[in-house]
């Protein structure tokens, strides 16, 4: 099998796996009881905290909450900021955002709150213009994502949220750092330093699924989401996963000791595998090409094709990618992140994202520059959009957009 589906999820990491190990066995106290044997399971805790929250140069340990994920991470941010700044009514994201954000902020508007989702250009990028008019004085809330899942886009983070905190020191930033944590550097005492929230997952970097942090800036006003025990300072109630924090922590550490070089190889690959396609066949482009991306993303329009088709002859021969529409999830609806970019419909439908990891070896992407280019010209041959003869588009055929 060849996995390039990384900004789905990722494998996980032997190194994580072992440190998991002894709070699934023996250790399985609670981290909050009182006898001794429990002890080091809270301390097991506390130190993947400070681990993490290290990483990111935040203040204080305390800064950091455990979640299940970048989903609840995200939705505990919005809807906290709301409850605790109720005279506030305007929110400001993008057109491009996950789900866990764009979601609530179609329901937020369903319910009544202002909500602006900044559009994108042609190749990604945010615009910057629209977004500086949209900053209000009753904004509360710019929730914005730091690279594009589906494009590996990346928006200016520093930037925006200096715009921001300019414009009025009040207003919250909240930053969905989900899919570059460990890709891109991030600092919250230094690029990031305007940040006031930021969420991320912890099987987007070799831990296991259920398992996220929220980055919650000191004396930012957001109130508790989920409401229970005393766990996580009150502020976020339920036992905590104890291995699975252990295994975030250790995953983030794996992450200080070799980021710098993986994101370097993974770069040198995925430029490799995008300039033979690129070469290779024609009526292809790059989405997202000219903008700042992500070291590992890849996401290809192909046109004349579909990309559901591109993608079960691929899992054909092993190799695990994603479409960038929502097809392969049973609904027809192309991708929001590609229909924002104005990607015209005889690609949007054909757009395939291959991510890589620091797994990802260079046998593994000879074999797609090899596979890849037999793939699209099958496929092409029973494409109605496609001229055999020419080997060129058929241009009567094209579909109305
Ligand atoms: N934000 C981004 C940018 C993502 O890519 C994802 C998952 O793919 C999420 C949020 C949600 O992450 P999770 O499913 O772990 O909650």
């Amino acid at each position: 099998m060849i996995y390039l589906d990384n900004n789905a999820t990722t494998a996980i990491a032997l190194e994580v796996r072992e440190a998991m190990r002894p709070f699934f066995d023996d250790n399985y106290f609670n981290p909050s009881s009182m006898y001794g044997v429990a002890k080091p399971v809270k301390h097991a805790v506390e130190s993947a905290r400070e681990l993490i929250a290290g990483f990111l140069g935040a203040s204080y340990a305390s800064e950091l909450l455990f979640t299940s994920c970048a989903t609840e991470s995200l939705n505990a941010a919005i809807f906290g900021a709301i409850r605790a700044n109720p005279e506030r009514r305007h929110l400001i994201t993008t057109a491009v955002e996950h789900p866990a954000v764009l979601e609530v902020g179609k329901s937020l508007q369903r319910e009544g709150f202002d909500v602006s989702f900044i559009g994108v250009d042609r190749q990604g990028n945010l615009n910057l213009g629209e977004f500086v008019r949209e900053l209000r004085s009753d904004t509360l809330l710019v929730a914005v994502m730091h690279a594009n899942n589906e494009t590996g886009v990346v928006f200016p983070i520093e930037r925006l949220s200096r715009v921001v905190k300019e414009t009025d020191p009040s207003i919250l930033f909240l930053c969905d750092a989900t899919q570059s944590l460990t890709k891109l550097p991030i600092r919250l005492d230094g690029n990031f330093r305007n940040v006031d929230m930021l969420a991320f997952s912890g099987h987007k970097f070799h831990s296991p699924k259920g398992v996220g942090g929220l980055y919650l800036r000191r004396g930012t006003r957001c109130r508790t989401f989920l409401i229970g025990g005393h766990q996580e300072s009150g502020r976020r109630g339920g036992t905590e996963n104890v291995p699975y924090i252990v295994g975030m922590a250790k995953a983030i550490e794996c992450a200080i000791e070799t980021h710098n070089d993986d994101r370097k190889r993974m770069e040198y690959l995925r430029n490799k595998l995008e300039t033979e396609i690129v070469q290779q066949i024609p009526n292809v482009e790059v989405n997202g090409v000219g903008a700042e991306r992500m070291p590992n993303t890849l996401n290809i329009a192909v046109h004349y094709i579909e990309g559901e088709g591109i993608l079960y002859q691929l899992s054909d021969l092993g190799i695990c990618a994603s479409s960038g529409s929502a097809c392969t999830s049973g609904s027809l609806e192309p991708s929001h992140v590609l229909t924002a970019m104005g990607v015209p419909f005889t690609a949007k439908h054909g757009s395939v994202r291959f991510s890589l990891s620091r797994y990802t070896t260079e046998n593994e992407i000879d074999f797609v520059i090899e596979k890849f280019p037999e793939i699209v010209a099958r496929l092409r041959r029973l494409s109605p959009y496609w001229d055999q003869t020419t080997n060129k588009p058929r241009e009567s055929q094209m579909p109305i957009q």
